[in-house]
């Protein structure tokens, strides 16, 4: 719902507003006699079936349950930042990158996302800076590497973003400071590409569902399957490689499918 322009689902030859895919989706959904609440769930009890979820004071009990709420990036939580949302300030290169033709932009972060970032922009842009906050990456060697042998990269190591500025047409500056020196310094760029981590949306589930080091869900490999039988997962909540849209529709069809069999095993 927040990109704009999505280039890359399979079907839309000259690509497709991100809401506009959703509405279509939920169409379709629709014809199927798909009923849809749009509240909050707040609290779930997975503990045994029917699966109990609460959204809001209303109780729903259900005899099996696809969880697909996502991943969400993370952002610097400067004003700027949300001003700015849409109009220069992104957290997906490949959603967004080909926007940027023969422009300057920032990527932020250290991270294996922020090396594979900014190698991307690097097909479209003219420069990329590459701010850390650290004198080090986090990121593999051999991303590092793939990074620092570009030369359209430009890294600035020990520097955070203090200020995202700009006017009504978008972002036309980004104001940076050396932590160590305290100096600011000023880059003319269109851009600024948040690499700094995404969170899974998994807090209300972590009670009954088990989770990986970092907060993702861990599914059976090959299957969307949960540890609980009966509760299956679907795309950027347990899956913190591909995350494209595409791959999340993929895995919410095979956790309807399997949800489907489960049924049928399970009254
Ligand atoms: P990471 O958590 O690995 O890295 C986040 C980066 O952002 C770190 O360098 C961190 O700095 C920096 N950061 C975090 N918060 C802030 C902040 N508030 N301000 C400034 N900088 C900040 O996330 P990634 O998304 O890069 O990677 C997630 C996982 O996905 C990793 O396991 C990674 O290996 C994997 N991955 C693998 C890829 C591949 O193999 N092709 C591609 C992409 C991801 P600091 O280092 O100082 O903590």
């Amino acid at each position: 719902m927040i990109t704009s322009e999505v280039e890359n689902y399979p079907g839309f030859d000259h690509g497709i507003q991100g809401p506009d895919l959703m509405a279509i989706m939920r169409k379709q959904a629709e014809r199927f006699e798909t009923r849809f609440i749009t509240k909050n769930v707040t609290k779930v009890d997975f503990s045994k079936r029917p699966f109990k979820l609460w959204i809001e004071d209303e109780l729903i009990q259900a005899k099996a349950v696809i969880i697909a709420t996502g991943a969400s990036a993370k952002w610097l939580g400067i004003p700027s930042e949300q001003t700015f949302m849409g109009k220069g300030v992104s957290a997906c290169a490949t959603c967004d990158g080909a926007f940027f033709k023969k422009q300057d932009v920032v990527v932020v972060g250290g991270g294996d996302t922020a090396m594979e970032e900014a190698n991307f922009l690097t097909r479209f842009c003219n420069k990329i800076y590459l701010v850390h906050r650290r004198d080090e990456f986090r990121a593999s060697k051999i991303m590092q590497e793939r990074v620092l042998k570009n030369p359209k990269v430009e890294v600035i190591y020990d520097t955070k973003v203090d200020e995202i500025l700009g006017d009504m047409k978008g972002v036309n500056k980004v104001r940076l400071k050396n932590i160590k020196s305290n100096q600011t310094r000023e880059v003319s760029v269109t851009g600024i590409f948040m690499a700094i981590g995404h969170k899974p949306n998994t807090e209300i589930f972590k009670e009954f569902i088990k989770l990986d080091q970092a907060e993702y869900i861990q599914t059976k490999p090959g299957t969307t399957q949960t540890n609980v039988e009966g509760v299956f997962a679907a795309g950027d909540v347990q899956d913190h490689i591909y995350r494209q849209a595409v791959t999340a529709a993929g895995t919410g069809c095979m956790a309807a499918l399997e949800a489907e069999r489960f049924l049928e095993r399970n009254h």
